[in-house]
């Protein structure tokens, strides 16, 4: 059976989870429930990460220990991940003891293939980065991304060295032995290993623990604190028990596929697979890159009042709509605005009108034609051959990681569905042509099984219920629930209550 190993970022738990985590979550979700749907053993690792001096200073300022802080708002990304149906096997925190163990042995790996050495780093870092920062990078003496003055520091620090890495990182990108997808991605980041490579710099890769206490510290060295990218990237092998080299680790790693958001596709594609090439593990075999989201076409901000609460929209909409838009609306791959107006759109004219329509429309005339009974099979009529096109686009854009293509196949076949229908005209025909009535029937009954197959990873829940209407279970689209003519005769097919009821 081929597995499947699909990691997201682990979230900050500086602040409350946001919409863009959320989509990472259902964009990871949805390709780790279609690995399932076609047969593969599927591993799918989320998690927070908990350390650096940002963390230990809201503690402060709150109050708090920095350990009751994490733990408080580690369980609201817990609580996201449930709330929004995350079928995650995992959910990592960087500040168990387990996390902490895998990651020392990664540095001690690290260290014993001199990959580290110890110098003086004399310069400028932003907290709210945790990270160094150069003279150029500011903007009026502050860090454009925080709008603060960076503090100054003179420190002894482990330096890894990523230097010595970066020309087999940049040719494992180049030969596409690790894919960074989409494809500009590559080109991003081929642009920026080249930028270090001729600045040769290294990494700072830890604090001394009296400014960085908050931390994992440095194996063999109680002075130090390992950085937190360092710590933060080993989770998805930490995770896999790498410590002991266990079970999951011999089967999972290396991962499938390592689900991140644009601003930190440097550390994903250049210092985690330096780290890994210094420990001498295997590399990831693809990074994929998402955009960012916007709020009525305007970046999200507390000052502005915009901030797009994952949890207020799902309740009032319903979680099914949140994921659907997250996947359908926002480019896979790009930049994307969540919209008030355009939610409503789609949740009516796709949702409402397009799939529960279908279903309601096809599983009424099924009562009235043909007895609530699932009609003899029809292999006959061109209907199948369009689901069967369907299906071959769909797979190929998962495959892709193009969910948004996807989601638009699935809807097109619906379209076409109800098209059918308005053409068909099985109403008109009930008196004259009984028979014929039965086979378009059996027909649309036959393609709502194959679009509740390819729901599943979208809208897991309304796959279900659709599934459980036509008494057709199985959550496996192989061998043979991809043939065409699987509904048997004779089934009686349920009542459901609308999919999603309209809007007022
Ligand atoms: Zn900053």
């Amino acid at each position: 059976m081929p597995k499947f190993y699909i990691t997201t970022a682990i979230a900050y738990t500086n602040a409350n989870p946001h919409i863009g985590f959320a989509m990472e979550l259902v964009q990871a979700d949805c390709l780790a429930r279609y690995h399932r749907m076609i047969g593969d053993e599927v591993y799918f690792l989320t998690g927070t990460d908990e350390h650096g001096m940002k963390m230990a200073q809201t503690a402060q300022q709150a109050g708090m220990e920095t350990q009751a802080l994490v733990d408080k708002n580690a369980a609201r990304y817990q609580e996201l991940a449930e709330f929004l149906n995350i079928s995650n096997d995992q959910f990592i925190r960087t500040s168990s003891a387990a996390h902490k163990l895998g990651a020392q042995k990664l540095w001690k790996a690290i260290a014993t293939n001199d990959g580290f050495y110890k110098a003086i780093y004399e310069g400028l870092y932003c907290v709210g980065c945790e990270a160094y920062i150069t003279e150029k990078d500011l903007v009026d003496g502050k860090c454009p991304n925080h709008k603060k003055p960076p503090e100054f520091f003179k420190e002894e620090n482990y330096f890894f060295r990523y230097s010595k890495y970066l020309p087999e990182v940049k040719k494992a990108i180049e030969e596409g032995r690790l894919a960074i997808l989409p494809n500009f991605r590559k080109t991003e980041i081929l642009n920026l290993i080249e930028e270090s490579m001729s600045e040769k710099r290294d990494v700072s890769f830890s604090r001394p623990s009296k400014t960085l206490s908050w931390g994992v510290p440095v194996p063999d060295d109680e002075n130090q604190t390992m950085y937190v990218w360092c710590d933060a990237l080993s989770n998805y092998i930490t995770a896999l028990d790498y410590e002991h080299d266990g079970k999951l680790f011999k089967k999972f790693w290396p991962a499938d596929v390592h689900l991140i958001g644009k601003d930190i596709l440097r550390f994903h594609a250049g210092y985690w697979i330096a780290m890994l090439l210094a420990a001498k593990l295997p590399l990831p075999k693809a990074v994929y890159v998402h955009g960012y989201i916007t709020s009525e076409g305007q970046k999200m901000s507390k000052s502005l009042g915009n901030v797009v609460d994952p949890f207020e929209v799902g309740k009032k909409y319903g979680i099914e709509p949140l994921r659907y838009y997250l996947l359908r609306e926002i480019p896979t791959a790009d930049d994307g605005d969540f919209s008030v107006a355009r939610f409503e759109a789609i949740y009516d004219g796709e949702l409402a009108n397009n799939l529960g329509n279908l279903v309601s429309r096809v599983f009424t005339m099924t009562e009235k034609y043909s007895n609530g009974k699932v009609p003899s099979v029809s292999k006959e009529e061109h209907i199948s051959d369009k689901v069967l096109e369907t299906w071959k686009q769909y797979q190929t854009h998962m495959e892709n990681f193009n969910l948004k293509a996807a989601a638009e196949e699935i809807f097109a076949l619906l379209t076409f569905a109800n098209r059918y229908i308005d053409e068909k005209k099985p109403w008109a025909l009930a008196k004259k042509e009984p028979t014929e009535v039965l086979k378009i029937l059996y027909h649309l009954l036959e393609l709502i099984r194959h679009v509740s197959f390819m729901l599943m990873p979208f809208l897991p829940e309304t796959s279900a219920k659709i599934r459980e209407a036509l008494h057709f279970e199985s959550a496996k689209l192989y061998p043979d629930n991809i043939a065409w003519g699987v509904l048997k005769e004779g089934v009686s097919v349920k009542k459901i209550e609308a999919l999603f009821p309209r809007q007022d």
